[in-house]
């Protein structure tokens, strides 16, 4: 009898979530990452209360609070206007442990939980491993890798597929992925400069309404970041250059001097599900499962409640003899999130902020300055955008 071995793909905040769940239970786990360091670009930057407390059980939420910013108040704006409507996280007090949302990247945590890794002798992290397909029998997992312009094979008793949104594990399952392609993509541009001495009680998390462009306006802890929306029409050296950032920003908040651009990054935009998250000991988890649009910060989120529900699961399944069904109980349970809760808030909340129809408008800013007025409506708004009611869905679904 040999110890029971999980096989990760993708080193990415899920596929390390698992790895350290799995590995703090005695399991042996090796995780292929295709970069050969650990990826630090500027994606997610809110983790949400849930997401907070469940990472408490690596005793790393402290040192993330530390390395981020405790943001108790969200906002929604108009770009014209101002200020529409504030709501304030700690009315969710008593219902988790971290009543805020974090503005923190996300690679913060994965180097946290990479040191812990490290430090485990029955954990094997390879770097620059390019996970290439899967075969699998009633017995195990193979997964074949290539490394150094070498060809390998692996074999363990589950894989995990947290390789990201083009997923090498899903293509090779031919599972479909389901779902629609925004025809415009999304510009981010980070900047040192100082929006909140210019805007009147700005919030660290703002979503800026407007029917010509709308933009998202997040603090982390050294930059501002400032997301726009870019016409289909525009190439993408177009949008990227200094000239047409300049011209974003400008038309944001005018300034003499131009701005100070620290990264600019063009993203496509998805919502997609994958129509199975489980085919026999393969099981797809975070963005290889399902991707949405970064309006709430959910994809992160989302993906690391499902990289905890899936790992305590096999854990059960390895350490405890229980029945491998209790995946199908996964894919119940973290597919209907995915599709009713996560992509289904995500499309909402860009419709709203883009809405182009002024009456329509109007009723959103009076229906969200309503429940921002009413503490019990308040607090039912926020357990749904802070993802503690798609949590609690989550653990319903039998
Ligand atoms: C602009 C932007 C802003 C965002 N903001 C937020 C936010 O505020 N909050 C939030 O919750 N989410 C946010 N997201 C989404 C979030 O970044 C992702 O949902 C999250 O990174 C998913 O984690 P993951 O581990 O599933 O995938 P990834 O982080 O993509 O990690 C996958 C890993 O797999 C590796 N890999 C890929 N293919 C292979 C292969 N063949 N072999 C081996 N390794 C492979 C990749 O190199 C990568 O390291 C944002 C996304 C964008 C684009």
């Amino acid at each position: 009898m040999t110890s029971p071995h999980v096989l990760i793909a993708g080193a990415g905040p899920v596929g390390l979530v698992s790895a350290l769940t799995l590995a703090r239970a005695g399991i042996r786990v090796t995780v292929f990452e295709r970069a050969t360091v650990l990826t630090e670009d500027l994606r997610a930057s809110t983790f949400h209360p849930p997401t907070l407390d469940l990472l408490a059980r690596f005793g790393v939420t402290g040192e993330l609070v530390a390395q981020g910013l405790v943001a108790r108040y969200t906002q929604q704006r108009d770009r014209r206007e101002g200020l529409i409507a504030e709501f304030d996280m700690s009315l969710l007090e008593g219902e988790t442990q971290h009543p805020f949302r974090l503005q923190c990247e996300q690679w913060k945590l994965t180097r946290m939980l990479l040191a812990q890794l490290e430090a485990m002798p029955h954990v094997a992290l390879r770097f620059g491993a390019v996970v290439e397909s899967v075969a699998q029998d009633a017995a195990g997992v193979d997964l074949t890798v290539r490394q150094d312009g070498t060809v390998t094979t692996h074999r363990g008793d589950y894989l995990i597929g947290a390789d990201g949104a083009w997923s090498a594990v899903r293509q090779s399952l031919g599972i479909e992925f389901e779902g629609f392609t925004y025809p415009e993509r999304f510009l981010v541009v980070s900047t040192d400069f100082e929006f909140a001495d210019h805007f009147p009680h700005l919030s660290y998390v703002n979503y800026v309404s407007d029917p010509q462009e709308w933009c998202v306006l997040l603090r982390v802890p050294t930059l501002w970041r400032v997301l726009f929306p870019t016409s289909p029409d525009e190439t993408d050296e177009e949008v990227l250059t200094d000239a047409s950032i300049e011209a974003r920003l400008q038309g944001l908040l005018p300034r003499e001097v131009p701005y100070d651009i620290t990264h600019r990054t063009l993203y496509k935009v998805h919502q997609r599900v994958a129509r199975e998250f489980r085919r026999g000991r393969v099981v797809l988890a975070g963005d290889a499962a399902h991707i949405n649009n970064p309006l709430g910060g959910m994809g992160m989120n989302g993906g690391v409640q499902d990289a905890f529900n899936l790992s305590d699961k096999l854990v059960a399944i390895l350490n405890d003899g229980a029945d491998a069904a209790l995946l199908d109980r996964y894919e119940r349970q973290r597919r209907s999130v995915a599709i009713e809760y996560i992509n289904a808030n995500t499309q909402r909340n860009k419709k709203t902020i883009e809405e182009r129809d002024p009456a329509k408008r109007q009723a959103v800013y009076d229906e969200l300055r309503a429940i921002a007025a009413d503490p019990v409506r308040q607090k039912q708004y926020l357990r749904k955008t802070s993802m503690i009611d798609a949590l609690q869905r989550s653990e319903e679904i039998a």
